[in-house]
């Protein structure tokens, strides 16, 4: 017997298709990509890390040499570039510090110690954390984030007061343990944030998701 959020999953994936994240060509460029969508849309991003790639600068030790100033200048697009410069040396400098800069090393590690050690980085929340976790290093933890947390909520599937850890935990337990099911499911809740169940408007009449609202009228 499906779990209700196994439901939404299938529901989702049969009327809206595999969306087929992370957009990148590499592992280290998902991780980039992590850090530098906080707080701004995904085409801005691409304008970043197209400026890292024409300077062919998308290498974790060219990173990690050239200085935070020029960094800022090429991710400027992304907004806040001087946070985001320091975010990413931050990173870097752990990266390096502990695992050589060799991404087959960070994915040969345990999932619950790489995500401590991971959120012990200035500036890396736990959002940012768990999408370089899933998506760069294919460590089976979910990502939430306020799409998730809206939809979820409008169908009282889960409280107001929860918060990251306890949505996070909500779903996983009722998802089977399969990276390709939470890789498409986050991507899926991003795509109806988006078009469907939106801030200040939920347009129910056209979202997959109505049928399982069963009579209830979403709090906008
Ligand atoms: S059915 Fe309505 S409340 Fe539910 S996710 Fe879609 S837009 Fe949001």
């Amino acid at each position: 017997m499906k779990t209700p959020l196994y439901k939404y999953y299938d529901q989702l994936i049969k009327k809206l298709g595999p969306q087929n994240w992370w957009p990148a060509e590499t592992d280290f460029e998902v991780i980039i990509g992590a850090v530098l969508t906080q707080n701004t849309n995904w085409k801005n991003v691409e304008k970043a890390i197209g400026n890292l790639k024409k300077y062919n600068l998308l290498d974790p030790l060219k990173l990690l040499q050239i200085d935070s100033e020029t960094l800022g200048e090429l991710i400027k697009p992304s907004g806040y570039f001087n946070i985001k410069s320091k975010r990413l040396k931050n990173f870097l400098r752990w990266f390096n510090e502990n695992y050589s800069l060799d991404i087959d090393k960070l994915k040969s590690q345990p999932l619950d110690n790489l995500r401590e050690e991971i959120l012990s980085i200035s500036g890396i929340g736990k959002e940012t954390a768990d999408s370089i976790l899933l998506y760069a290093l294919s460590k089976l933890t979910f990502v939430v984030d306020a799409y998730t947390y809206r939809i979820l909520t409008r169908h009282e599937l889960v409280p107001y007061e929860i918060d990251y850890d306890g949505l996070k935990n909500e779903i996983e337990s009722e998802l089977p343990k399969d990276l390709k099911i939470y890789n498409e499911f986050h991507a899926l809740l991003v795509n109806v944030g988006k078009n469907f169940c939106k801030k200040s408007e939920a347009l129910c009449d056209k979202c997959p998701l109505n049928k399982f609202l069963e009579g209830k009228s979403p709090a906008i």
